[in-house]
């Protein structure tokens, strides 16, 4: 038995879960917030009860040591020499980075090299990755990409045709996220399916406060929503998704606001946020459009007309469908918005048990009806769990 820990860092967040491997149980899992601030939260969920503390935390070092110190505290781990080895998410790995990959000083040079892509993002996970190295030197530790699993993805589909030195000089294409979990409930659908992974074909729609979806071919991703930064693709709790690029400069000229002014608009206040006026979260949305709020609805209709567009598309560039997966906040746990999803996509021949979509929330369900010619699943994504896979694989334990 090894156990692994599998790290997701932001700007002021610390993530974590502790995983024992290979029975892939989570042992603890936790996160500290505001990491920088006087007030900093550590909240701890152990055998089912969650603890928070408010303190005081100056930076990802100490935040490290809280967690590690903790986890010998509370006699989780004897000596930090139980825990084998470390994943970490790094949200993007430009072309750089194919597949999860050992950390070594070079790979932290090259993921600061592709950090002009996500400068929001990979900062956070740099600093992560260096202060876990500082805490536990002697082990293994692994970056596992965002963007890894869509980097399979055509020319054809992820190039823009706009000049093409802004591709060779700047890196301009679509790189596309969520990858770990994209790839992750497409290998459970293949599974639940019993037909190899490397010959079928999945759609997967990752909905959360982030949302994308993913067109994938014989265990390969050919499509994904996101772009070249996460704003592309469908509309999600604060960004707009995809829009005329024009409306920027008009906006611009309009209001007498700067690109990243109006760029903040699109990243902050759109989506449901924007279209709504009242809030980013699906729950809020359901149940003022429930009582007649007209752009709530809206809102949850602009969405729900483009996840079905994408899924249309992605079924005819994959020659058909095997199985459409629902996934995160929203596609584990929003039935109606699974509910009207499928409805719009009856042409294709989808059909699921409305019941059954009524009654589940969060566990692995098969949602459509034996006659539905595409299957239709709701499979919680993991990405620790990936990360905790791939950090065990790579470190050959
Ligand atoms: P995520 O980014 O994956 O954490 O998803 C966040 C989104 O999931 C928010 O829009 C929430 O409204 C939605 N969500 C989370 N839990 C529920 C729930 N129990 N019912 C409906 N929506 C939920």
């Amino acid at each position: 038995m090894n156990k692994i820990l599998s790290v997701n860092a932001g700007s002021s967040s610390l993530k974590f879960q502790l995983l024992s491997m290979p029975s892939e149980r989570v042992i603890v899992e936790g996160i500290v917030e505001r990491i920088g601030n006087a007030d900093a939260i550590y909240t701890v969920k152990l055998n089912g009860n969650k603890e928070r503390t408010t303190l005081s935390i100056k930076n990802h070092s100490e935040a490290v040591q809280l967690v590690l110190n903790d986890l010998i505290k509370r006699q989780i781990v004897a000596s930090l020499d139980e825990i084998k080895g470390v994943g970490h998410r790094v949200v993007h790995g430009g072309e750089k980075f194919k597949e999860s990959t050992i950390i070594t000083p070079e790979v932290i040079k090259q993921i600061e090299e592709v950090s002009f892509l996500a400068p929001l993002h990979n900062p956070g996970a740099i600093t992560g990755i260096k202060a876990f190295q500082e805490a536990l030197p002697n082990v293994v530790h692994v970056a596992v990409f965002d963007t890894a699993f869509h980097q399979t993805m055509e020319p054809e589909a992820y190039m823009y045709a706009v000049p093409y030195e802004w591709y060779e000089k700047y890196g301009v294409r679509k790189y596309g996220f969520h990858g770990t979990s994209h790839q992750y409930v497409s290998m459970k659908a293949a599974e639940l399916m019993g037909k190899p992974y490397e010959e079928s074909k999945i759609i997967t729609v990752h909905l959360g406060n982030g949302a994308s979806l993913a067109a994938i071919k014989n265990g390969k991703c050919i499509d994904t929503s996101m772009g070249m930064t996460p704003l592309e693709g469908i509309p999600m709790g604060t960004r707009s998704g995809t829009i005329d690029p024009a409306i920027i400069e008009f906006i611009c000229t309009k209001e007498n606001k700067t690109v990243q002014q109006v760029l903040e608009d699109l990243n902050k206040r759109s989506g449901y946020l924007g279209i709504s006026g009242l809030s980013n979260d699906s729950r809020d949305l359901e149940d003022a459009a429930a009582e007649g709020h007209y752009r709530s609805n809206l809102a949850l209709d602009i969405q729900y007309k483009r996840i079905a567009d994408y899924i249309g598309s992605y079924y005819v560039y994959l020659g058909g469908a095997d199985a459409i997966v629902f996934t995160a906040g929203i596609g584990e746990n929003n039935a109606r918005c699974r509910e009207v999803v499928c409805d719009r996509i009856s042409a294709l021949g989808v059909k699921i048990d409305y019941d059954l979509n009524n009654r589940v929330r969060g566990v692995v369900t098969e949602l459509s009806t034996p006659d539905s010619k595409i299957r239709v699943f709701l499979i919680p994504t993991n990405e620790e769990l990936m990360i905790a896979r791939d950090t065990m694989r790579l470190a050959k334990l």
